[in-house]
C-alpha cells in the first residue's frame, strides 16, 4: 500500500518535490533554491511544517478554510459517505442524496430567486459554466448576438481559459493565449492606487460608470453579462467605495443585461453574511461558489442560478457537465460544513462578535509608519504598503519588491499573510479567536518592523 508519512528530513522532500513537482504561481527557480515550506498539519487556525513550527494561518489556506482545520465532523461525513456510495455521476437524468440534498441547502441560503445549482469541481469550472450558461440563456431566448461579458481588470475568476480570459490579470493573459473573444475588461474600483485626486464617492461612480460606457460601446444587444466578485479578493481585497454597486446594479438593470457575482471568497461567512452579495447589497442572477462551500476539505464548487435562467436553460438540453459535478463525497463534506457555519454560529460571530474585534485591531495598523491603508470588511482585509501615507504613493522599487519582504518576514515570525504586489491581505479561519486575533496583529506589527527595518 502506498503510504505517506511526515517522517522524511525535509531537505529531501524539498528536493523531491523541486525535482517532480510543478507548483502553481511558482517560479520554479525558487523552488530549486529554497525550497518549498512543507506543511504536515493543522488544527483550528494553527498549521504546523516539517519543522515543527507552529504557524498561524492568516489565509485560511486559500482563502478556503472558513471552519479551520481539524474538524471530525467534516471527516466523518467523508468517511460514510465514501463507505456507502464513493461515486455516482450526476449526467443523463440520474442523482444521489448529497447532491439533492446540498441543492436544497444552497437554494434555501441563497438570497433572492436564485434557487438551482449547477454543479462543478472547483471555481474556475464554475465559471466556466457561467460563461456558457449566460450565452445558452440568451440563445434561447432569441437574442443570440448576447455573446459579450464584461469584467475588470485585476478580476480573478480562475486560471482554466475561460475563467482566465473572464479574469483580468495581464500576467495570466500573457501566457497561453487569453483573453478568447468577445470578454472585455474595464478598469477596477481600487481608489488607493488609481483615485488620484477623486473623493473615494467620486471615484466609485466613475469607475462604475465605466461599465455603461463599455456596453454602449458593444452595444446593449450584443452584451449578455456583466462579472465581478462583490470585493475583489486575489487582486488585493479591494472593497470598492459606497457608490459603486448601486451605480453598477442601475446600469445592469437599465440596459437588462444579467450579474454573475463571484462569491468563490466572499461566499460563506467571509464578509459577515452568507454571501458578498448580501454585504454590498446586490441582486445577482447567478452565484459562482467554491472553497468555503466545503471549507477546502474537498474541491467542489458551482452557480447558483436564478429560476428564470433555470427554467430557460432547463426548457434545452445544456450540452455541459463534468465528471465530478456534484461529487457525492464532496457534496456530503460541503452539507456538514454548512450545517457547521450555521450551527456553530460562525457566520453570526464574523458579523457580530469576532469579525469587529479584528476589524477594530486591523485598522490599527494604519498606525505603522509604512501603512497607509487597512481595509476590511467580514474577515477579508488588506493594508496597502506607502512610503508616504499622504500622496498614497508607490515605493521606488518594482512593485512587489516590498510586499514580497513583508511576505518573507510574516513567515519567519510564523504567520501567514500573502501579498499581492504592495498590498498585504488577511482572510483567516472564520473560527480564529480574540486570542489568536492578538497574535496575529503581534505578528504582522513585528513583520512590518522588520520590513521597515530592512527597507532603511
Ligand atoms: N473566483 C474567485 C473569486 C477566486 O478567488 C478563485 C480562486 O481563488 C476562483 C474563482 C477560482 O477557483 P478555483 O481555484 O477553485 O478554480
Amino acid at each position: 500500500m502506498a503510504q505517506i508519512t511526515n517522517s522524511m528530513p525535509t531537505a529531501e522532500m524539498q528536493a523531491l518535490d523541486a525535482a517532480h513537482h510543478m507548483h502553481p504561481f511558482t517560479h520554479g527557480a525558487d523552488l530549486g533554491k529554497k525550497g518549498a515550506r512543507i506543511i504536515t498539519r493543522a488544527d483550528g487556525v494553527w498549521l504546523t511544517d516539517s519543522e515543527g513550527h507552529r504557524i498561524l494561518d492568516g489565509m485560511a489556506g486559500l482563502w478556503c478554510v472558513n471552519v479551520g482545520y481539524g474538524r471530525q465532523e467534516l471527516v466523518d461525513a467523508a468517511t460514510r459517505q465514501m463507505s456507502e456510495l464513493p461515486f455516482y455521476n450526476t449526467f443523463f437524468q440520474t442523482s444521489h442524496l448529497p447532491a439533492i440534498k446540498l441543492a436544497e441547502r444552497l437554494a434555501q441560503l441563497a438570497p433572492g430567486d436564485l434557487n438551482h445549482v449547477f454543479f462543478a469541481g472547483s471555481g474556475s469550472e464554475a465559471n466556466d459554466t457561467n460563461l456558457r450558461m449566460v450565452r445558452t440563456y440568451w440563445e434561447l431566448k432569441g437574442q443570440p448576438s448576447k455573446k459579450a461579458v464584461i469584467s475588470r481588470w485585476n478580476a480573478y475568476h480562475g486560471s482554466s481559459v475561460g475563467s482566465g480570459s473572464l479574469g483580468g490579470m495581464k500576467g495570466m493573459h500573457a501566457q497561453g493565449g487569453m483573453p478568447i473573444p468577445d470578454i472585455h475588461h474595464i478598469d477596477q474600483p481600487n481608489w488607493w492606487a488609481e483615485g488620484g485626486d477623486m473623493s473615494p464617492e467620486e471615484f466609485g461612480l466613475a469607475r462604475a460608470r465605466l461599465l455603461e460606457e463599455k456596453i454602449l460601446e458593444l452595444g446593449p444587444e450584443n452584451v449578455a453579462a456583466f462579472i465581478a466578485e462583490p470585493v475583489q479578493g486575489a487582486g488585493g481585497v479591494i472593497i470598492p467605495p459606497e457608490t459603486y454597486w448601486p451605480e453598477i446594479s442601475r446600469i445592469l438593470k437599465e440596459y437588462g443585461i444579467l450579474l454573475i457575482a463571484d462569491e468563490v471568497i466572499c461566499g460563506f461567512g467571509r464578509t459577515g453574511n452568507w454571501f458578498g452579495s448580501q454585504t454590498m447589497g446586490i441582486e445577482p442572477d447567478i452565484m459562482t461558489i467554491a472553497k468555503g462551500l466545503s471549507s477546502g476539505y474537498l474541491p467542489i464548487g458551482g452557480s447558483i442560478v436564478s429560476s428564470e435562467i433555470a427554467q430557460v436553460i432547463g426548457d434545452a438540453e445544456f450540452n455541459h457537465g463534468y465528471t465530478y459535478s456534484g461529487h457525492p463525497v464532496a457534496a456530503a463534506v460541503a452539507l456538514e460544513n454548512l450545517r457547521i457555519l450555521d450551527e456553530d454560529g460562525i457566520v453570526d460571530a464574523v458579523r457580530d462578535r469576532t469579525g469587529p474585534y479584528l476589524q477594530k485591531k486591523f485598522k490599527g495598523l494604519t498606525e505603522h509608519p509604512l501603512v497607509g491603508e487597512a481595509t476590511i470588511v467580514g474577515m477579508m482585509g488588506s493594508i496597502a504598503l506607502t512610503p508616504d501615507k499622504d500622496s498614497r504613493a508607490a515605493f521606488e522599487a518594482e512593485s512587489g519588491t516590498v510586499g514580497y519582504i513583508c511576505r518573507e518576514r510574516c513567515f519567519a515570525n510564523d504567520l501567514v499573510m500573502r501579498h499581492v504586489g504592495d498590498r498585504m491581505i488577511i482572510s483567516p479561519p472564520l473560527v480564529i479567536s480574540e486570542a489568536e486575533i492578538d497574535t496575529l496583529i503581534e505578528r504582522a506589527w513585528t513583520s512590518l518592523d522588520e520590513c521597515h527595518a530592512e527597507l532603511k
